[in-house]
């Protein structure tokens, strides 16, 4: 059984999700709006959140960058269909994975299983250190050279899968599929950019790398200096 919070602004949708996911074993509550929906994943600290970005108050995209703000609380959205754009951006913004409407109780139930079970094994327990770059991975805190880095939560999980294959390259498409959770193509752009990110945040660049290393037209190695 997981504590689950559902922010729905339909009713009926709302009414029907909380009884198919009580019927599945979770312990529902719900919100009816954004504002709502952040003052209780706040106060209430749920398992899990599922969100819709449709909302009447705030666009759910919106949402999530304040929820993660403050908490890494596994978040599933859920959208209308022909919806990518807005999967990518709530993606790129800390959504664990995400539900096209209509989808059926069996189907979110599973996914929540799965974005769960990924949430208590995600990645090693332990710390990581390569060179002078060292990771609390349950603190989720980073460090080079002894100065805090101030990562979010994506630069932070990219960081951390880099850092548990130290000399390894490994290619854009492992990184959207085993950081940010998507299996299309395309979103390699989305890789690039945080990359950058990441680089300005430790002291280098793709011309004078020290830790990230681009291997061209492959991906990326992370290598102590
Ligand atoms: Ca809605």
């Amino acid at each position: 059984m997981s504590r689950l919070l559902v922010v729905e602004d339909d009713p009926g949708i709302r009414s029907a999700l909380i009884h198919a996911l009580s019927d599945h074993g979770h312990a529902v509550e719900s919100a009816p709006n954004a504002m709502q929906g952040l003052q209780q994943a706040i106060a209430n600290d749920p398992e899990l959140v599922v969100l819709d970005l449709g909302l009447p108050d705030l666009d759910g995209v919106e949402l999530l960058r304040m929820l993660r703000a403050v908490s890494d609380t596994p978040v599933i959205v859920a959208t209308a269909r022909d919806d990518e754009e807005v999967v990518v951006r709530a993606l790129d913004a800390g959504a664990d994975d995400y539900v096209i409407k209509p989808f059926s109780a069996v189907t979110l139930d599973a996914r929540i299983r799965a974005v769960l079970r990924r949430a208590a094994t995600n990645g090693p327990a332990t710390d990581l250190t390569v060179g002078e770059l060292h990771l609390d991975i349950r603190g989720r805190t980073a460090e080079l050279a002894g100065q805090a880095l101030e990562l979010s939560p994506r630069e932070f999980d990219l960081l951390a899968y880099l850092m548990a294959r130290p000399g390894e390259v490994v290619t854009k498409r492992e990184l959207l599929a085993e950081v940010w959770r998507v299996s299309y193509g395309g979103g390699e752009k989305t890789v690039d950019v945080h990359l950058s990110w990441l680089r300005r945040k430790l002291g280098e660049s793709a011309q004078e790398p020290r830790y990230l290393h681009t291997v061209r037209g492959v991906g990326v190695k992370l290598m102590e200096p």
